[in-house]
């Protein structure tokens, strides 16, 4: 194997490393914005519901004061009619004063009405904030977990990354510049062994000639497919027996 490439293999296996830890990294960090968005939504109920108990509050006092108004009214109506003489205002106040009732008694209907929507509104309330509390206390370990899991991580980067930076500094720069061009694209391994005469990047079958340059190891052969950085493992022996992909590739060019 051409030597530059070996030095630069063992970069790409820690960019590996470090695609594989930032991906888990991602993912703790979902996991935890999952719990805090639980959260956040569950806090926004409670709060809406304070909002709205609040507002029927408002109601229900108003309704109260409106209450006692009629009442008022009707005590007057009541002196007026204790002094009035005539039959006819007599019968006129009667009328007034059984309106005034009527709108009394829906009043109070309405005040009734809203007493009980507080109560019911109340005891979801006291459900939302239970849910809460148990989501809050619950997740609390689950947290803790994720976020330690994260400084885990973020210390092993550290280790990869110093580890890296020493590969770097010896690495033959042009090769480095053209591999780190190519793992940005591919975000994947870009030098690549030749296996069963098949780039193991893209698995399209080479031909011979491609096996041989890159066994040979003198310059950088890249995979005409994907573009990737072919090398040689030395423990594998040249395809030279008669495989059967070989074998069609060969009747195929004599006919
Ligand atoms: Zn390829």
């Amino acid at each position: 194997m051409l030597k530059a490439l070996a030095k630069i293999l063992d970069i790409q296996e820690l960019d590996m490393q470090m695609i594989q830890l930032m991906r888990l990294k991602n993912e703790r960090k979902k996991e935890l914005e999952a719990i805090n968005d639980a959260k956040e939504s569950l806090r926004k109920q409670v709060e809406n519901k304070r909002k709205e108990i609040l507002e029927f509050a408002a109601q229900a006092r108003f309704a109260e004061g409106l209450i006692h108004e009629i009442i008022e009214k009707y005590k007057k109506l009541e002196n007026q009619q204790n002094m009035v003489k005539k039959v006819e205002e007599f019968n006129s106040l009667s009328q007034e004063m059984s309106q005034t009732d009527r709108k009394k008694l829906a009043e109070e209907q309405h005040l009734s009405d809203l007493l009980d929507r507080i109560a019911a509104e109340e005891d979801a309330l006291k459900n939302l904030e239970e849910t809460l509390a148990s989501t809050v206390e619950s997740r609390k370990i689950l947290e803790v977990e994720i976020k330690d899991g994260i400084l885990r991580i973020n210390e092993e980067g550290r280790i990869i990354k110093s580890q890296r930076d020493e590969l770097v500094a010896d690495a033959d720069a042009d090769i480095f510049k053209i591999y780190e061009r190519l793992l940005k694209n591919k975000k994947d391994r870009v030098i690549v062994p030749i296996e069963n005469r098949c780039c193991s990047g893209c698995h399209i079958m080479l031909t011979a000639q491609d096996e041989n340059l890159v066994r040979k190891g003198e310059r950088i052969i890249f995979c005409e497919h994907c573009s990737r950085i072919h090398y040689w493992q030395e423990s594998q022996v040249p395809d030279s027996s008669a495989t059967a992909p070989k074998q069609r590739r060969r009747r195929a060019v004599k006919t």
